[in-house]
């Protein structure tokens, strides 16, 4: 049977530490859908298209691997799109309580979708989406945090020198 999973986050924007959890999860699965999940009253700094542009960048050279986005169940996407498993990242322990949760919720959703996680990179164990937004809004450099492209268009959107550090 081929093994598909969904790897649903916010990716706002992606970053090194997701783009690891992705290669990785290449290697476990036949295919892989990125799922932008979306909520239209969360104020994001990239649009939905704009993210998933970024991604497409970042995953071009890539084989079995899509771009999606969604704002409704998870659980629903995953079934409808014949996927099996929900991929997910785990850093530190802050991340624990939030995916036990959400993991124990969508298996009560739906008990044919397993979620599987994958432990963090350790270079990547302090990376997220948000403290990249804020040290890049601030005018840090988060050049090797995330792909090149996204280093582009965050100092596009705060418009800071590239190479400051
Ligand atoms: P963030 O938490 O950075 O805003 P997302 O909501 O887009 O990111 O996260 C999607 C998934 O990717 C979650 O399971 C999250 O734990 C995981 N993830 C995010 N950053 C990393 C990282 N640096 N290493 C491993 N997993 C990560």
């Amino acid at each position: 049977m081929k093994k598909t999973a969904v790897y649903p986050g916010s990716f706002d924007p992606i970053t090194n530490g997701h783009v690891d959890i992705i290669k990785r999860g290449l290697r476990m699965f036949d295919e892989l859908i990125i799922l932008i999940a979306y909520n239209q009253n969360k104020k994001t700094l990239f649009t939905v298209e704009e993210r998933r542009r970024m991604i497409e960048d970042v995953i071009k050279d890539c084989k079995n691997v899509r771009v999606d986005c969604s704002d409704g169940l998870l659980v629903d996407f995953v079934k409808e799109s014949g996927a099996n498993v929900i991929l997910r990242g785990l850093r530190a322990l802050s991340d624990f309580e939030y995916e036990f949760q959400l993991a124990l919720i969508n298996r009560r959703l739906s008990r044919e979708v397993e979620t599987v996680f994958l432990m963090t990179g350790y270079k990547w164990f302090y990376t997220s989406s948000t403290i990249i937004k804020e040290a890049a809004s601030l005018g840090g450099s988060v050049k090797g945090l995330v792909p090149d492209i996204v280093n582009l268009r965050l100092t596009e959107k705060f418009a800071i020198p590239r190479e400051r550090s």
